[in-house]
Order: C-alpha cells, then sequence, then structure tokens
C-alpha cells in the first residue's frame, strides 16, 4: 500500500475513533466485538456435526449472550451422535461448557446462587426450569435435573444458538447461571461432570458410613470414577482403592488420590478379585463402595467388596444398562448393607461443585490432565469419534485454539 497524505488522515481518524470508543468504556468495545453471526456445530443427521452459522439474535432485558470459550464432550452426546434416543435431530448439542459473558440485559443483576453477574463474567449453565420458575438452589433439596431442561438438550427453535458446541450461547431468562470467575478454564469445563460425582458423595455421605478413615473402594476408574477419587480425597479420605481393568487409567488413578489399585484382569474369577480388594485395604473389606462402571457384572460383583454393615453407592447406570443378578440375602440382608443410588445432581450442588475444583487444585490434584484430546470447533466430527474410540478420558472443544 502506498502511504500518501490523504491515507495517514484517515488512519489518524480511525484511530482517534477507536480510543473514543475506548474511553467510552469497555462494554462498548467488548458490543463491537460482538459479529452478526455465531458458528454452531449442529447435528444434523446422525454422527454428522455440520458447522453452520447463525444470526446472533437481539439479546432481550433478561437475557445473556455468552462468547463459549471451551466444552467437554459428555457420554450423553455420544448417545445422541450415536442414536438420537431422545429425538432432537437436527440441534446444536453441548451442556459442559463455559464462557464469558459479552452481552446482559438489563434486568440480569444476579447468578442464581446471588453473585453479581456482569458483563465480562465468567458462567456456566445448569437447569432451566420453565415450569417452574421460582425455583432456587435452596429449596432443591430432592429434586435434580430429571424434569428440567438443559442446554445442549434442547429442541431446535428460531434462536439455533441452544448448546455449547459453538462460537455463542443465548441464555434466556430464566434459566440458571453461575458466575465462575476465578476458575481456570480446564476447571470450568469440568463443573458439569464434577456435580455428578459431589451429588453421589452427598447421597453416599447421608449413609452415615462414609467417613474420613473409611476404607472406600471406587469401582470403574473412567472419569466418573477417577472425578469421584479426587472429591474423596479433597475431603481428607485417604484409604481409597480403585478397581478397573486398565492400567494406565489405574495408575493415573493413583495421581487423583487412590492409595491402591487393583487391576481385575489380574484375578481370575469373584473369590480371586475379592482377595486381591481385600489385599489392598491391608486384609479388609470396604467400608464403602462407589459403582462408577455401566456393566451389569460390575454392579454384581461389587457387593462382595463390602463388609458386614458397609454401604454402597450406585451410580453408574445413568442410562439403562440391562438387569444385574444378585444375591438379597448374601449380598444385602445378611449383610446389612446401606445402599443408595444416585443420579444427576441437583443445582445446589454445583455451589459445592465450584469449591472441590480449587481445593483439588490447591492440593495438588492434576484434574486437568482428565481432559485428554483438545479440538477447535471445525473438528467437532473428528472429536467425537475420538470419543466413541474410548481412547481418551475427556475430549474437549477450546475455540480459543
Ligand atoms: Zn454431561
Amino acid at each position: 500500500m502506498e502511504i500518501n497524505e490523504n491515507s495517514i488522515e484517515a488512519i489518524v481518524k480511525q484511530v482517534l475513533s477507536e480510543m473514543t470508543n475506548n474511553s467510552s468504556g469497555e462494554s462498548c468495545n467488548r458490543e463491537k466485538q460482538i459479529p452478526k453471526v455465531s458458528k454452531a456445530a449442529m447435528l444434523t443427521k446422525l454422527e454428522n456435526y455440520e458447522i453452520k452459522e447463525f444470526p446472533i439474535p437481539k439479546i432481550g432485558d433478561d437475557d445473556i449472550l455468552v462468547k463459549v470459550e471451551g466444552f467437554l464432550i459428555c457420554g450423553t452426546d455420544a448417545h445422541e451422535f450415536k442414536r438420537d434416543p431422545f429425538g432432537l435431530i437436527p440441534l446444536v448439542l453441548g451442556h459442559e461448557g463455559t464462557g464469558e459473558i459479552v452481552k446482559i440485559g438489563k434486568n440480569v443483576k444476579r447468578d442464581s446462587a446471588g453473585k453479581p453477574l456482569q458483563e465480562g463474567d465468567k458462567v456456566v449453565t445448569c437447569m432451566i426450569f420453565k415450569d417452574n420458575p421460582d425455583i432456587t438452589m435452596f429449596d432443591l433439596n430432592k429434586q435434580n435435573v430429571g424434569g428440567a431442561d438443559v442446554y445442549g438438550l434442547l429442541p431446535d427453535d428460531d434462536i439455533h444458538l441452544n448448546g455449547w458446541f459453538a462460537d455463542y450461547l443465548v441464555i434466556r431468562g430464566g434459566s440458571t447461571v453461575f458466575n465462575v470467575n476465578g476458575l481456570d478454564l480446564d476447571s470450568r469445563i469440568l463443573i458439569e461432570p464434577a456435580a455428578v460425582l459431589i451429588h453421589a458423595v452427598e447421597r453416599a455421605k447421608s449413609t452415615g458410613i462414609l467417613r474420613f478413615n473409611s476404607r472406600v473402594l471406587v469401582q470403574g476408574c473412567g472419569p466418573i470414577g477417577l472425578l469421584c477419587i479426587a472429591i474423596l480425597r479433597t475431603m481428607g479420605i485417604e484409604n481409597i482403592a480403585a478397581v478397573d481393568g486398565e492400567q494406565k487409567r489405574l495408575d493415573f488413578s493413583k495421581e487423583l488420590g487412590a492409595e491402591k489399585s487393583v487391576n481385575f484382569k489380574n484375578y481370575k474369577g469373584i473369590e480371586a478379585l475379592t482377595e486381591g480388594v481385600k489385599e489392598a485395604f491391608g486384609g479388609c473389606l470396604a467400608d464403602f463402595a462407589f459403582q462408577c462402571t455401566g456393566s451389569p457384572m460390575a454392579h454384581s460383583n461389587i457387593y462382595k467388596f463390602i463388609r458386614n454393615g458397609g454401604g454402597l453407592c450406585e451410580l453408574g447406570f445413568f442410562i439403562n444398562g440391562g438387569d444385574a443378578t444378585i444375591n438379597p440375602h448374601f449380598d444385602i440382608c445378611s449383610k446389612e448393607l446401606t445402599i443408595v443410588g444416585s443420579w444427576v445432581y441437583t443445582l445446589r450442588d454445583y455451589a459445592t461443585t465450584f469449591d472441590f475444583l480449587k481445593r483439588a487444585k490447591g492440593i495438588g490434584l492434576p484434574l486437568n490432565k482428565l481432559i485428554t484430546h483438545r479440538y477447535p470447533l471445525s473438528q467437532i466430527n473428528e472429536a467425537h469419534r475420538t470419543n466413541l474410540k474410548m481412547e481418551g478420558l475427556k475430549i474437549a472443544i477450546i475455540n480459543a485454539m
């Protein structure tokens, strides 16, 4: 480009106008950066995302526009990708996401926990109670996500920006949203899966059997079991034994707080495996066990690893995985076992999850290593196929890549 007097004048004018814009406040600056359209990965048919562009709508007085920074692919997304069990195609998936508020309606002053909320804040979403907008996290003792809507599992509509698999998400009035400033990006995308375990541990504590000095067995070292171990460790529980068939995962379980690990592939038959568990606990059975796999056989087995008067939390069957065989006399009655089931979480568990993530970081648990793969949004199909191969743990899409 040839620089003459005219172009210098134009540059000076432009610089001056930018300076004036800057001095009129950050929000004006942010608003200027909001594009007219947002990319979104829409699942248009089974096993196929298309990156589409949708206009960013006008943000209403009760709404929030979030620039998505990253998200994780969940098992639920994998089910939807492969089979569409919820009959939602076409849709924009993604509920394990986080981002920054770039525009906020004038009526939105606080998040669902009562913290102030403004442009520039980092946020996550939880559930949408459209049939019961008065619900708050403080009167949610028992009600979990069943019966509520969730961003990333909403039917498509005129706005389209309904899930985190995108550059922007429109949070409608009445949704639950949390200010999570102070947590790094990896911690923020782990909030949703971690909340599942916070809930499970709360359920476990309700038995009165899970204490700081309990011998705790965690069966299954996928992301759910590994997060379970990390949460128990942040509670001060040290006597944790992990059970899995993959040595790599068992090794990682030790980094997250397991004291011992038992590879079931090294044992033939349930009696031998029970002996292996006993050995891990210095000759004793577990006081409490968490069942974190979706295998009916694993459910049948776990009773053998628990002592008389012990407790069990079953959380592995997020969806129907079939029937399991147990012996009610030996497994439950004569042992006087206390059993709780756990499914999803409540809003209340979210607040606890933020603290857990801070504590985990504080005591040096490498939770970020749960995220084994990172892709840009443009490679979402590839990311999803990696997820289906079950080679890694959690697969992330990071928009800043
Ligand atoms: Zn999830």
